[in-house]
């Protein structure tokens, strides 16, 4: 992949990476502002489940847990797009080592398969 490519790549996932974690905190926020016990908020494991006090239904809260956990899947995978920018590899199918296509990188700059092998892992 050319070097201005790279570039243009890069800053989309930087640009992801910030807007994901605005939200995330956000989020996060939102779902364990009532912590309550003194575990670590960090601390995943010991997520309440019990948020009576945000005055909105359990499927809310849930639903606001699962996408908190979809984005930081999202993040995660951002960050080793960086890393793979740097390393030289962004841009090869992790699974087949094929090229991703362009237009589905830009349409998912995260992504670390080509659209043979993200079929395939969907299945
Ligand atoms: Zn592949």
């Amino acid at each position: 992949m050319k070097k201005a490519d790279l570039k243009i790549f890069r800053q989309r996932l930087l640009a992801l990476r910030a807007r994901l974690r605005g939200e995330y905190t956000q989020l996060a926020d939102s779902a364990l502002n009532n912590t309550g016990n003194g575990s670590g908020v960090g601390d995943r494991s010991s997520m309440p489940i019990h948020m009576a006090d945000l005055g909105s239904d359990a499927f809310e809260q849930e639903f606001t847990l699962s996408l908190m956990e979809r984005e930081e899947d999202t993040l995660e995978a951002i960050e080793s797009a960086l890393e793979r920018i740097d390393a030289g590899t962004y841009g090869e199918c992790e699974e087949c080592g094929g090229q991703i296509r362009k237009d589905r990188l830009t349409a998912l700059p995260f992504t670390p398969l080509c659209v043979k092998c993200a079929a395939k892992t969907q299945r």
